[in-house]
């Protein structure tokens, strides 16, 4: 798996520790943290590689003799996209060719590969469906795109059986506040250290919060289910959640003591977003399990426990 000690890469590396798998990581640690993976420290069937998805080498020698490749590593903010684009292109889509290279070279049975929701722009209908056009604004965006584009090619060129999955706002324990979608741990951060929450613009924008086990789910299913070349699936909950109702819960579960002020909405950010995920359903099997209020509860725990150990 590539960038299992991230946020999201670390749940999967759980779930598949659980379930007795042999796992092998390969992460930069450039975002993500020894600390995710620490439960699992004398674990003589977890392998930790510190590399980068670029180099081939490195990647080679992770994926040999491995049947499934989870690839989450990417440099996973918008902002970064625009600062430094050609870096954020290098890394998520060169990176993407040298793991699927690697794959191609090792007979790797399966591939699952991390798209993002940012592929769609601002949709042109909701809830989005996976046949609504494409239309990524950033360069982030761009790069997952072509991360899928890459799989449906490595798929149609050399047979390497391989999916993306489109990931909408995905939320809980281990999410770093002002991480990309980090308006959850963002929140969470000022309602603990009694400020107030800052809302952007009107806060009537929506967004299809998915807690972070149900993307591990669906990413598992993903992993053994048949696909067509090329398709790609939607993971979210098919709810829409807007940032006032996000504050109000988070505000009730933190004991009801902060406000929410308005301020500047920001630059490009999209009205609503919310997942289809009837694909997702029909074809992998996905249910998401946990309701908002259960999975902003667990993370608002977690995040009680960080504030706890640095004071
Ligand atoms: P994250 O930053 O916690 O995880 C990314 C991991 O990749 C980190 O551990 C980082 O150290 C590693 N990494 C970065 N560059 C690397 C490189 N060159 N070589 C090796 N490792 C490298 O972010 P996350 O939220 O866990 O995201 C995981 C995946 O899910 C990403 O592909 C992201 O685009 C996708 N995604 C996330 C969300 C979300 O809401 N968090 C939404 C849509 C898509």
């Amino acid at each position: 798996m590539t960038g299992g000690a991230g946020f999201i890469g670390s749940h999967l590396v759980d779930r598949l520790m659980e379930l007795d798998c042999d796992v092998t990581v390969l992460d930069d640690f450039s975002t993500g943290e020894w600390a995710n993976l620490v439960r699992w420290r004398d674990a003589s069937t977890l392998h930790v590689v510190k590399g980068s998805v670029c180099d081939s080498k490195v990647v080679e020698e992770a994926v040999r003799d491995t049947s499934i490749v989870f690839h989450l590593a990417a440099i996973v903010s918008v902002p970064a996209s625009v600062e430094r684009p050609r870096e954020v292109l290098d890394t998520n889509v060169m990176g993407t060719a040298t793991v699927l290279d690697a794959c191609r070279i090792h007979d790797v049975e399966r591939v699952v590969v991390a798209s993002s929701s940012a592929v769609y722009g601002d949709p042109a209908r909701l809830p989005i469906d996976e046949s609504i056009p494409v239309a990524p604004i950033s360069p982030y965006a761009v790069s997952k795109l072509a991360q899928e584009h890459l799989v449906a090619s490595f798929e149609r060129t050399y047979g390497l059986s391989g999916v993306a999955l489109r990931y909408f706002n995905v939320y809980g324990p281990r999410q770093q506040p002002g991480g990309y979608a980090g308006v959850i741990s963002i929140f969470t951060e000022q309602a603990l250290s009694g400020r107030s929450l800052t809302i952007e613009g009107d806060g009537e924008q929506t967004r299809d919060f998915v807690y972070v086990e149900d993307v591990v789910t669906a990413t598992l299913l993903a992993s053994v289910s048949q696909t067509e070349p090329g398709e790609v699936f939607n993971v979210g909950t098919g709810r829409a959640l807007s940032i006032n109702g996000l504050a109000q819960h988070i505000i009730s579960l933190t004991g009801g003591q902060s406000s929410t002020v308005h301020v500047d909405p920001r630059v490009g950010d999209i009205r609503h977003s919310v997942a289809s995920i009837d694909r997702a359903s029909e074809r992998l099997g996905f249910t998401p399990s946990v309701d908002i209020v259960t999975g902003l509860r667990r993370t608002i725990d977690w995040m009680r426990q960080q504030h706890a150990a640095r004071e």
